[in-house]
């Protein structure tokens, strides 16, 4: 595929101009913080892409264009559809080089269906995701369970299109009635359900565009949970728009299971930066995984979490809590490249089996065991952590 000239695309049928969404604020162009850290040797080491597949109109669009001038170096290969593309969405063979497939390999398409459907536990919404797919390698990730088995980054580049249809679906939201466990006053929408958006930021601004439109909708409030410190997100300016949430779990488990991510102890270290710069910051205790110990680690990270953790964040902040689920297929997979992490998410004695609509193997941990593990955990809260109100566990 030839590389789409930098000509403005006057075919886009966009509703509004990339240039408009920072409007009145400051557009992402223009960001005062820099984009230092995602030109850096960390974003380097991530994402060393070699190859980017693309639909024809998602590579000509201006967002198309800025990931392809973002990866000067990469391979462009044209693909009909994001989806199902041969060779690399399901295709088992890529187990042996699954990590390396993440930070290779992007995919850029156009998001056609666009809804936003009802959540209620982490989010009143679950809006369309700027992207589908992660860089990251949480072993226990379920984004996979319905790609394939290879997940790299798909960039969906109609950004404009995917924020337009969220302020017509905030305007027809009106005002929150009343507080619930999602928030007191604003609608809340997930915008992270199928990726990593910290991680989506390095690559290009759907990140910073979506953070942009929030702050101008005074009814919503934009929310993701996110395992990678990102320094060029403090130059987005949410104004409170914005919620970050901070997956944690403890260090030891973290280190087996979620390859690739910011150490734990950064992430909780970065809480106050965050708030500084205008985000709500929130903490996801998940996956919580059951193994010999659990209760003593979990007891540390929570102290740890009190003692470093500033006043500031304290009074704002919330947690979910999220037990671990699992999938006989990715279990599979799973073995195939990183059997250890697997003695700690497979565990049939302490796990039930549910059929997904799909027809996909889940598990999870039998209800007497989940209901005392949760139990337990909030023991654990109000012992160490008193000041992190749970939102919602399960
Ligand atoms: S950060 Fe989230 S989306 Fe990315 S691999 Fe981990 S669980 Fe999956």
């Amino acid at each position: 595929m030839t590389r789409p000239s930098a000509a403005p695309d006057g075919g886009c049928d966009a509703l509004f101009g990339l240039e408009s969404l920072g409007a009145p604020g400051t557009p992402s162009a223009t960001r005062p913080a820099g984009d230092a850290f995602r030109t850096g040797d960390i974003a380097r080491r991530l994402l060393p892409v070699r190859q980017i597949y693309a639909e024809p109109a998602a590579a000509a669009s201006p967002r198309g264009r800025q990931v392809l001038d973002r990866f000067p170096h990469a391979r462009v290969i044209e693909v009909a559809s994001h989806w199902g593309i041969p060779g690399l969405h399901g295709n088992e063979g890529n187990v042996e080089r699954w990590v390396r497939v993440k930070g290779e390999t992007l995919v850029l398409g156009v998001k056609k269906n666009l809804v936003t459907r009802p959540n209620g536990r982490s989010a009143d919404w679950i809006a369309p995701g700027p992207s589908n797919g992660c860089a990251l390698a949480c072993s226990y990730c379920y984004v996979p369970r319905r790609k394939g088995y290879a997940n790299p980054i798909t960039v969906f580049t109609n950004i404009d299109r995917i924020i337009a249809h969220l302020g017509r679906h905030i305007a027809r939201q009106g005002g929150k009635p009343e507080p619930n466990q999602c928030d007191d006053t604003a609608w809340v929408y997930d915008i992270g359900e199928n990726g990593d958006c910290a991680v989506d930021a390095l690559i290009c601004d759907n990140t910073a565009d979506l953070v942009h439109a929030f702050r101008h909708w005074p009814t919503a409030k934009a929310s993701f949970a996110t395992k990678f410190v990102n320094p060029d997100l403090l130059g987005y300016d949410p104004r409170g728009r914005t919620r970050i949430r901070f997956s944690l779990m403890p260090a030891d488990d973290s280190r087996l299971l979620d390859l690739r991510t910011s150490p734990v102890e950064e992430r909780i270290a970065a809480a106050g930066d965050f708030l500084d710069a205008g985000y709500e910051v929130h903490f996801n205790l998940s996956p919580v995984v059951l193994r010999p110990g659990w209760r003593a680690a979990w007891a540390d990270l929570l102290r740890h979490l009190d003692d470093v953790v500033p006043q500031r964040v304290k009074r704002q902040a919330a947690a979910e809590v999220i037990m671990l689920t699992h999938n006989q297929g990715l279990h599979e997979v799973n073995l195939g490249w990183h059997p250890k992490g697997e003695d700690l998410l497979w565990q049939p004695r302490l796990q039930q089996a549910k059929r997904s609509e799909n027809g996909a193997l889940n598990v999870r941990y039998r209800n007497h065991v989940k209901a005392q593990a949760l139990n337990d955990l909030r023991e654990l809260i109000d012992a160490h952590a008193p000041w992190l109100r749970i939102r919602y566990a399960f």
